[in-house]
């Protein structure tokens, strides 16, 4: 019987992010957004607080705590920008957590270790100027010469490209003729030679965080750096998106959140027509439908983390916790703006950034509409989850805390 009830630890989790949160990032959160710059402090005092590696194993690094700890992290963190989610999201639910579920024991302490501890940056490179939704497309290649893999290739819209010093690689190892089953992983140092990053500019959002493009021409990657077996990528890939999608499913309810509170401040101060804007029925109707959305997305959310907890494959549940709750994070930030009138059409007040990145959350990790036909495949009986060889791990609070 799943109990969503927080322990003190949650709730000690939910204290220690949201003060880092609002009183660190918070003050200068606007200029960073105005110029288009992550604070240099960021993953640093992420790094410092633990929270890179909330819910990994002591053994690796981590704080030992579980995965609704990572979602409760992921929402407060959300609600002061998406941009130190996105990290979250990148490094914790894309990288850490794939190499936890699947890399060797050497692997885990070369490259997860570190990684948990924030002295490394670790970003997930999928995504090809040709390839995005229909990841068969991927035309990156890595041939394999003696102990070293060759890479060659580019990477696109990938966050955290010019912060991070590992990347999780997905290519083609031409192993077979289907797209899916000749894609092997990689961990690539960032540092190897033939590897080249640059910074994306102009986008509508996101933009105190970092979005980025990584070339690979003919850099020698050692056998030993291949996550999994050869011709594991698609799985892999697959299994990092059911994390990812969990965080940026909690980091939207955070988005929520912020659009309702932001909401209630604002149409309790303004007035028109001789009261408070907040006694309108139809403004009064636009925060109803925030604080159900908001109630909504928490509880698929929370039930996706219990689900991992108890190590139940969770992919449909995580699907459709995140398309609820990025359709919805996008739909109150708009009403957000709206409930501001022209106030929140300027950067004065929060909402008119909090709408510009809800609109990425709806692209990136399966656009809305990948979702809604996952959603249907799963309804029709058209798809279903196969087993993995290596699913992520249940919770298990003795083997995390030593
Ligand atoms: C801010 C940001 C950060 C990102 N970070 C990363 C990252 O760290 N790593 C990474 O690998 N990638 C990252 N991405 C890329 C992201 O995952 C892709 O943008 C996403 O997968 C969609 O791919 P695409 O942009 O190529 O769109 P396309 O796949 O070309 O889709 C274009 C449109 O067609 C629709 N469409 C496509 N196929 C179908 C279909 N079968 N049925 C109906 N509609 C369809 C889509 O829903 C969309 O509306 C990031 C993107 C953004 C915006």
């Amino acid at each position: 019987m799943a109990d969503f009830s927080l322990s003190q630890e949650h709730q000690m989790v939910q204290k220690m992010v949201r003060e880092f949160a609002q009183k660190e990032v918070a003050p200068v959160i606007k200029e960073c957004d105005r110029q288009q710059q992550m604070a240099e402090f960021v993953l640093p005092r992420m790094g410092e607080l633990g929270i890179l590696g909330i819910c990994l194993p002591v053994k690796y690094g981590g704080q030992g705590m579980d995965y609704i700890a990572l979602g409760l992290a992921c929402e407060e963190l959300e609600v002061v920008d998406t941009s130190l989610r996105v990290v979250m999201s990148v490094h914790v639910g894309l990288n850490s957590m794939a190499l936890f579920q699947w890399a060797t024991e050497e692997q885990k302490h070369r490259f997860l270790t570190p990684q948990a501890q924030g002295k490394k940056i670790a970003c997930f490179g999928l995504t090809e100027p040709g390839a995005g939704s229909d990841v068969s497309a991927i035309i990156s290649t890595a041939r394999l010469d003696g102990s070293e893999y060759v890479l060659n290739g580019e990477k696109m819209w990938i966050s955290l490209a010019t912060k991070a010093h590992h990347c999780l690689w997905v290519g083609r190892t031409n192993r077979a003729d289907d797209p899916h089953e000749n894609l092997s992983a990689f961990l690539v140092e960032l540092n190897y030679p033939g590897v080249t990053t640059g910074d994306i500019h102009g986008k509508l959002g996101v933009r105190a965080g970092s979005t980025g493009w990584i070339a690979f021409q003919d850099v020698r990657v050692p056998v030993a750096n291949r996550i999994g077996e050869d011709g594991e990528g698609f799985k892999i890939a697959m299994s990092c998106l059911d994390n990812g999608r969990y965080t940026v499913a909690s980091g939207a309810t955070g988005l929520i959140r912020a659009s309702l509170e932001a909401s209630i401040r604002y149409a309790k101060e303004r007035r028109a027509f001789g009261r408070e804007i907040a006694r309108m029925q139809l403004v009064q109707q636009k925060i109803a439908k925030m604080v159900q959305s908001y109630e909504m997305a928490r509880l698929l959310y929370l039930r996706a983390g219990w689900m991992k907890n108890q190590g139940l494959r969770n992919t449909r549940e995580t699907s459709l916790a995140k398309w609820f709750a990025t359709d919805a994070s996008f739909e109150a930030a708009n009403e957000a703006v709206q409930i501001h009138g022209a106030y929140g059409y300027s950067d004065e007040y929060d909402v008119e950034r909090y709408l510009r990145n809800s609109k990425g959350a709806v692209i990136y990790e399966g656009t809305s509409e990948i979702h809604q036909l996952m959603q249907a495949g799963y309804a029709l009986g058209y798809r279903a989850d196969a087993p993995l060889r290596c699913e992520l791990p249940a919770y298990d609070p003795t083997f995390w805390s030593v």
